[in-house]
């Protein structure tokens, strides 16, 4: 397994848990907005390839933190992009660890069989866009049939999940919005991001604004017929 980065607590990207975050590397999405780009851009991660994580290390790691922490986040980059994320997840449970997985939902082949062997107490997974807006969004071709198919199988899934989108202000309009809460109508919970002007893989992102405060509960609303729960970052 891949390892280019690791937080080595989180206290809030598994919902009620205590985690470490570990990061893999490549991604077939290239949103102007990601705060990871040298996870993602094969030019920067070059600057990374010595500095990969052996998996070994890692374990040994999670060896110094059984009883400390409930589980592992594993997030990118994309992580279904790695051949041998199944057998990976595998081994953390073996030691006792639950696992959360994030996902930008392109590959559902491999989020299938993590799904129908149970091998993870949570997924988020990444809406970008409404349909029509999607490709434009993530900077990249975009199966959309694939990230319908994800959709269907999380949402029909006996596990917590979410769906989460980044929301900037320029491209999250209302009419945006209101395409995304159609498009996971009938889902458990759904997070709105607030974008943040920081590091961004696309430095024309840093012409584009977050929301205010006040802004983010009208969009919510726009949720609320649709999910079950809503949440806003
Ligand atoms: S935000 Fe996520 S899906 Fe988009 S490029 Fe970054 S890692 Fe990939």
């Amino acid at each position: 397994m891949q390892i280019i980065g690791i937080n080595t607590l989180t206290l809030l990207d598994f919902p009620k848990k205590t985690a470490c975050i570990i990061f893999t590397p490549g991604c077939n999405f290239r949103c102007g907005f990601c705060y990871n780009d040298e996870y993602v851009l094969p030019e920067k991660l070059k600057n990374y390839e010595s500095n990969m994580i052996p998996e070994e290390a890692f374990f040994n790691f999670l060896e110094t933190r059984k009883g400390l922490l409930d589980g592992v986040v594993i997030s990118g980059g994309e992580p279904t992009l790695q051949n041998d994320l199944i057998a990976f997840i595998k081994k953390i449970r073996k030691k006792g660890f639950l696992v959360k997985l994030d996902s930008n939902g392109t590959n559902p082949a491999v989020l299938a069989k993590i799904i129908k062997e149970k091998l993870v107490e949570y997924i988020a997974m990444d809406i970008k866009a409404n349909p029509e807006n999607y490709a434009e969004i993530v900077g990249a071709e975009v199966d959309f049939a694939k990230i319908k198919e994800s959709r269907d199988l999380i949402m029909g899934a006996e596990i917590d999940y979410e769906f989460r989108t980044t929301i900037i202000k320029e491209l999250h309009t209302p009419e945006v919005l209101q395409g995304i809460a159609n498009f996971v109508k009938g889902a458990k919970k759904y997070s709105l991001q607030n974008f943040e002007k920081k590091n961004v893989l696309n430095k024309n992102f840093l012409n584009y604004t977050s929301f205010k405060k006040a802004e983010l509960q009208p969009l919510a609303n726009i949720f609320r017929d649709s999910v079950k729960e809503v949440i806003v970052h």
